[in-house]
């Protein structure tokens, strides 16, 4: 299982281990849910807005440990940004995973979500990594779902 060894950083490990904001929201302001049937990742996003600022953010479901270390640092990188803001780190996260962003020479804002560089080499992990992103894409643009198929 080399590739999983490759993939499975600490903070990703972690993050697995200790998922944040592994809860619902129940006033939630928007949530969509997103699958990803290659995997079996499922998960719900919900978000709490003051205006245009995220001002809570979780997740509940069940998935690998990529989808699930995506989804909880996730939260913690949005979680104070406005919409445009959490649209810039969803577009960066999704160009990094796809190798159109170089974290190294390009300019972002990705800090500790580079720990995802890395599944770039593995494109069926792809879809596990970018799944909460796309789901929280789905809820703050209004669509209540979204599957990577
Ligand atoms: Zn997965």
């Amino acid at each position: 299982m080399s590739e999983l060894n490759e993939l499975y950083q600490e903070t990703i490990l972690e993050h697995n281990k200790n998922p944040r904001n592994f809860r619902d929201i129940e006033d939630a302001d928007k949530t969509a849910v997103g699958n990803n049937p290659l995997c079996g990742d499922a998960l719900k996003v919900y978000v709490k807005m003051d205006g245009d600022v995220v001002t809570d953010v979780a997740f509940k479901g069940s998935g690998c440990a990529i989808s699930k270390a995506s989804a909880s640092m996730m939260t913690q990188a949005v979680k104070g940004k406005n919409r445009a803001e959490a649209d810039q780190l969803f577009d960066e996260f999704h160009r990094m995973v796809t190798g159109e962003l170089d974290i190294e020479k390009d300019e972002n804002h990705l800090g500790k979500l580079r720990a995802f560089a890395g599944v770039l080499e593995f494109p069926a992990r792809v879809k596990c990594a970018s799944l909460s992103w796309h789901t929280l894409n789905a809820a703050l643009h209004g669509d209540d779902a979204v599957s990577t198929e």
